[in-house]
């Protein structure tokens, strides 16, 4: 018999609620069937609860194990710290896994298939900062060996599982010989165990330049936070831009999927946002409920629709609109399922 899933589902700010009323499209396109117990935070946890964050939704996340969310807006006015930062922290979300592969015709690489692996819970978003003298601050980078190690054996596990080869671990060891140095000394430690994976490492400027000149050469990406946050910008642009990134936010007991880009307030409300990575993050949801076969469907759809070329969002250089791009992933994952 099917299965009920109930998600906890926080749509977001900006263009958060467009892109999941289109993802709410494929998941009925599947078949699998999801309630989604709405949650709110952001702009939308203070309107509704004066709060960025609600204990209510910290709640609801933890009875359902698993949601799905859209973009948060942080206020910039002093005194709120990033929502994303601590709904992770908060969670112990410690793993962001954010597969960047490339697309037929939107993505100016062919050939990248990488898996980015960022430590999810500290580093300079440790949130320590202050003012020693007038004119003087400091931000504190943590890097612990309980966190780093933890990261590096996702990775490997992740690795193994899915049949992956390389495992690069990204750093400035150089530079920063004891924070960064200890994340190395960590992922060296449990390269050991995995002795069917190639363990390489490369220092972050150098990491960026080649991921710009040969992005094939990589696998699996493994990186502290700071480093994992702008990289993964950096190969959202090689397949064609933040339109197009899922992602997941893992814990040992809790799971957030989000896709890799922000709420897009330049274009919240036009109608216009691309959808895909919304939908290709249910995609990572669907497969952490073990619903591969949807799960695949999903993923075979937006190569389909994207190889036909008939219906393209403005940023992938066409004229269509959010809700027209959700409605080919929807008729197409039908058609898959069947
Ligand atoms: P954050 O700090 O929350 O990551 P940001 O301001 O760095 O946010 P985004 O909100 O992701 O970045 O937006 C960066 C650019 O990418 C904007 O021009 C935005 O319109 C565009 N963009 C982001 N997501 C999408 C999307 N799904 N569809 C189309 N354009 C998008």
């Amino acid at each position: 018999m099917a299965k009920n899933y109930r998600v906890t589902l926080i749509e977001g700010d900006g263009i958060g609620p467009e892109i999941c009323a289109e993802m709410k499209k494929v998941v009925a396109a599947t078949g699998i069937k999801i309630q989604f117990d709405e949650a709110f935070a952001g702009q939308k946890g203070i309107e509704k609860c004066n709060d960025t964050l609600p204990d209510k939704t910290l709640a609801l996340i933890k009875k359902n194990r698993v949601a799905i969310k859209g973009p948060l807006t942080t206020p910039i006015a002093k005194g709120f710290g990033s929502i994303n930062v601590l709904l992770r922290k908060k969670l112990e979300l410690y793993a962001n896994v954010r597969p960047v592969k490339s697309f037929p015709h939107v993505s100016p690489y062919p050939n990248v298939d990488i898996i980015i692996m960022r430590e999810n819970t500290e580093d300079l978003y440790s949130g320590i900062e202050h003012e020693i003298a007038p004119g003087v601050v400091e931000s504190i980078k943590v890097i612990t060996r309980v966190a780093s190690t933890r990261i590096a054996k996702y990775a490997f596990e992740y690795a193994k599982r899915n049949r992956r080869k390389i495992v690069t671990a990204i750093h400035k060891a150089n530079i920063m010989k004891l924070s960064d140095g200890l994340f190395l000394a960590c992922a060296q430690q449990v390269a050991k165990s995995y002795p069917g994976i190639e363990y390489k490492e490369m220092i972050v400027d150098n990491a960026c330049m080649q991921l710009v000149t040969k992005p094939s050469q990589f696998d699996v990406l493994l990186l502290e936070n700071l480093y994992g946050d702008i990289v993964s910008d950096l190969c959202a642009g090689l397949v064609g831009g933040l339109g197009l990134v899922p992602g997941g936010n893992i814990g040992k007991k809790f799971a957030v999927f989000e896709s890799v880009h922000g709420s897009a307030p330049d274009i919240a409300g036009k109608g216009i946002a691309n959808p895909i990575a919304m939908i290709l993050t249910l995609g990572m949801l669907l497969e952490y409920l073990n619903e591969s076969e949807a799960a695949q469907a999903v993923r075979q759809a937006v190569v389909n629709v994207l190889k036909a070329q008939k219906i393209k969002t403005p940023d992938l250089g066409g004229k269509n609109s959010c809700g027209e791009m959700g409605d080919a992933l929807a008729a197409e994952v039908k058609k898959l399922i069947k």
